[in-house]
């Protein structure tokens, strides 16, 4: 471990494994928050007593926020700070981050103030009941209630049912990880929001607790509602993902056999109209649609065996296995 061991404190409140944190910040244009972000977290995780380091990662900032961070990295030597060329999002700076972070557990946080670090104390606590993935829940948040908290809420709900990992605020970025859960998964999209279900469908105990949210007092969100269908999005990826991802010929088939189904009916309700209403064939939608149908049918299974040879590449040239393995008696998995 490189990061720097703070002035030991005797008694470790939380817990007596022994461990060391990295707390994970993605910056971008945040200013006038940097300086009282940077002198809350240090104080409370000084107070908290295990090794720690701070990862920034300045996403392409266009503010001083840089030159702020780079002020700060200069006295203290656990303080890191990754620049990004460009802003890349708030999902592309977390996978940095965790690839950058040392600590046996990580946590990510805002640059806002909105979190309050305070309650990393609370959620390394619950880590200790035996949970890999602790999750914040901003019970009281204090967010527009139109743009926010309505589209928030039924984003939620939505990913709990589809997902099966029920909490109430994925949208929260401040959770706490055990390094092992978080280290092996990538990030796309705006997905950090799913990482405590791709960590769950893993076999990792994930649980939540209510932490304290505020309003933004600097600078502004980088958010609009525009977000809310992004991550409806990126949630039909991950359900797809995880359920067909080593066989996708059977939504694609499934879907490819609706329509030639469709078809089917189209057309047997074409010859009942010919030969027992005395409807001629072009006098109904019905020859267009059926012709559609077909085509749309036999494609959709056609891009189930292309997506077929995908997987199978994806697999294959990464040498990537489709299972995962928890222990083995007397024999050697290979990894
Ligand atoms: N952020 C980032 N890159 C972006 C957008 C946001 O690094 O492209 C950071 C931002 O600086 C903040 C966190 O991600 O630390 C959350 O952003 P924001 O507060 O705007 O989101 P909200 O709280 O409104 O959901
Ligand atoms: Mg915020």
């Amino acid at each position: 471990m490189s990061v720097i061991t703070t002035p030991a404190k005797e008694t470790k409140a939380y817990s007596v494994l022994n461990r060391s944190l990295s707390v994970v910040i993605p910056v971008y244009n945040e200013q006038d928050n940097i300086e009282a972000l940077c002198s809350r977290t240090i104080s409370i995780l000084n107070e908290l007593g295990y090794p720690w380091e701070i990862i920034f990662i300045d996403d392409g900032s266009t503010d001083s926020s840089y030159n702020k961070l780079a002020r700060v990295a200069a006295k203290h030597s656990n303080i890191k700070v990754v620049q990004f060329v460009r802003n890349y999002g708030q999902t592309a700076a977390l996978a940095a981050g965790i690839d950058h972070a040392q600590g046996d557990i990580i946590i990510p946080m805002d640059a806002d103030l909105q979190n309050d670090p305070i309650d990393i104390a609370n959620l390394l606590a619950k880590l200790d009941e035996g949970y890999d993935v602790v999750s914040g829940w901003r019970k009281n948040r204090h967010d527009g209630f139109i743009n926010r908290l309505l589209p928030s809420w039924l984003a939620n709900k939505l990913i709990s049912t589809i997902s099966g990992v029920k909490l109430h605020d994925y949208g929260c970025s401040l959770k706490a990880y055990k390094r092992e859960v978080i280290k092996q998964v990538k990030l796309y999209g705006e997905m950090h929001r799913f990482v405590p279900i791709y960590a769950s469908w893993e076999g990792a105990k994930v649980t939540e607790i209510p932490v304290t949210h505020y309003a933004r007092r600097f600078g502004k969100s980088k958010y609009g509602i525009s977000r809310t269908f992004k991550v409806i999005l990126d949630l039909l990826t991950v359900k797809f993902l995880s359920t067909y991802f080593t066989k996708p010929i059977y939504v694609f088939g499934m879907a490819g056999f609706s329509c030639l189904a469709l078809a089917c009916a189209a057309f047997a309700w074409m010859v009942i109209l010919k030969y027992f209403y005395q409807t001629s064939f072009i006098e109904t939608p019905l020859p267009i649609l059926i012709t559609m149908l077909l085509v749309v049918g036999i494609q959709f299974v056609l891009m189930g065996l292309l997506a077929e040879i995908l997987m199978r590449t994806y697999h294959e040239s990464q040498d990537k296995r489709i299972y995962k393995v928890k222990s083995a008696l007397n024999t050697n998995t290979p990894v």
